[in-house]
């Protein structure tokens, strides 16, 4: 058996294998000259190749479009996430600062943004840069078990907020924040709603109407697509100003040739694991016993505490992510430690995992800094079995038993 076979891949939150699904809608595409397709080629092209290459990457749109609930026209494809989160705030923040400045005539009219303190710090350099360029930015904190419900914005919501941003799954601890009602409390101001949404794609069904959310960041690494693409949805009549305009490409909203292939690969992807909510919910039903499972076995150690109070069968915690505090041994030893034992688990976030700072979600949510610098997170995804979660749970034995 190679290395590689003997491995254990329990990281799915931080990214996701690609599927064979993704892999082959690009292998079709990304075929060198002399047989490269037509839809390889620009999709802005009048010729037949950019037509081809477009009506493909209009059929990804389309595809990505039907599993969330929003019009074809209503999604912008970026590289990213971080490029989503980033784009998605700026560009409403800034558009329904100049939309207010017209109805009010003051020109001076700055706008407020509310957002939490345990987003993904692509949300938070996002905001950081708001505040740069003179905006107001309040950080909210979640209450203890992790939630950012109306409750922790109410008393900061009024008449100056433009955009209330609140994730929709916790990366690191799971918690899954009550979306609907946040977009319904940020619309009572006249304020718009942003979500990001990468760790709730494919694991929880999202219909963005019903949800009310006015944008939402989604990733395709997340749920074995490739690497490189993201997704902006962005409700249409929404005040934008588009950052990087170029050649107009994304109907004006995202400069640069798109990159169909990998468009190709994100809707494979999104077909496969969003599309039917039969088939989501009941794989989300085997991770959540499998989460649990997990949390059962590493918390019957009298020095493993959980980081949140994830109940058996828990709906109000993402079914894929566990996420505990190993008294008295540091994350980098457990990670190192089960690393050699063949397992790749992290200890939170992947961008700050060369950070010997405890978690700030962590922190956030009371855990004190002692132990919030020995946490691990465990995460879980369509191809993680029973024996995988069984065969860690003996080398986790071992390494705290040791
Ligand atoms: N938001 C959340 C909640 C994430 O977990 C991640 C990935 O780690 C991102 C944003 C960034 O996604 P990307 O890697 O596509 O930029």
């Amino acid at each position: 058996m190679t290395e590689q076979q003997a491995r254990t891949y329990l990281d799915w939150a931080a990214t996701t294998p690609l599927c064979s699904q993704a892999a082959d809608a690009m292998c079709k595409l990304l075929i060198p000259w002399p047989d490269s397709p037509a839809a390889s080629f620009n999709a802005n092209s009048l010729h037949s190749e950019g037509r081809e290459a477009f009506t493909c990457m209009e059929q990804s749109r389309a595809s990505i479009a039907r599993a969330i609930g929003a019009r074809p026209d209503e999604i912008i494809f970026t590289a990213s996430a971080t490029e989503s989160d980033y784009l998605g705030i700026r560009g409403m923040v800034r558009g329904l600062r100049d939309a207010r400045r017209r109805t009010s005539g003051n020109k001076d009219f700055a706008g407020k943004v509310i957002t939490s303190t345990i987003e993904h710090d692509a949300v938070l350099s996002a905001c950081a840069m708001l505040e740069r360029d003179g905006f107001e930015v309040v950080y909210v904190k979640p209450n203890k078990q992790g939630f950012v419900t109306p409750s922790e914005i109410e008393p900061y919501l009024d008449e100056s907020c433009v955009v209330v941003s609140i994730m929709a799954v916790n990366n690191e601890i799971g918690s899954v924040m009550p979306i609907a009602d946040l977009a319904t409390q940020a619309h009572s101001v006249g304020a718009m709603f942003h979500t990001d949404a990468v760790q709730m794609l494919g694991k929880i069904a999202l219909n963005v109407r019903d949800s009310g959310v006015d944008a939402a960041s989604f990733s395709a690494h997340k749920i074995c697509g490739p690497k490189g693409i993201g997704a902006l949805f962005l409700r249409s009549q929404t005040a934008f100003v588009p950052e990087m305009v170029g050649g107009g490409q994304e109907r004006g909203m995202r400069g640069g040739t798109q990159n169909v292939a990998a468009m190709a690969g994100f809707a494979a992807a999104v077909q496969q694991y969003c599309s039917s909510i039969a088939d989501l919910e009941a794989e989300a039903a085997r991770q959540r016993a499998l989460r649990d499972y997990l949390y059962a076995s590493l918390c019957s150690y009298e020095h493993v505490v959980p980081s949140v109070p994830c109940v058996e069968g828990s709906r109000d915690y993402a079914p894929h992510i566990v996420n505990v505090c190993v008294e008295g041994i540091e994350t980098e030893t457990l990670i190192l430690q089960l690393d050699r034992a063949g397992f790749a688990v992290s200890g939170g976030s992947a961008c700050s995992s060369h950070s010997l700072e405890p978690s700030r979600v962590l922190l956030e949510i009371g855990i004190n800094k002692d132990l919030a610098l020995c946490c691990l997170r465990v995460s879980l995804g369509v191809f993680t079995t029973e024996d995988d979660c069984a065969q860690f749970v003996q080398a986790f034995d071992s390494i705290v038993q040791a």
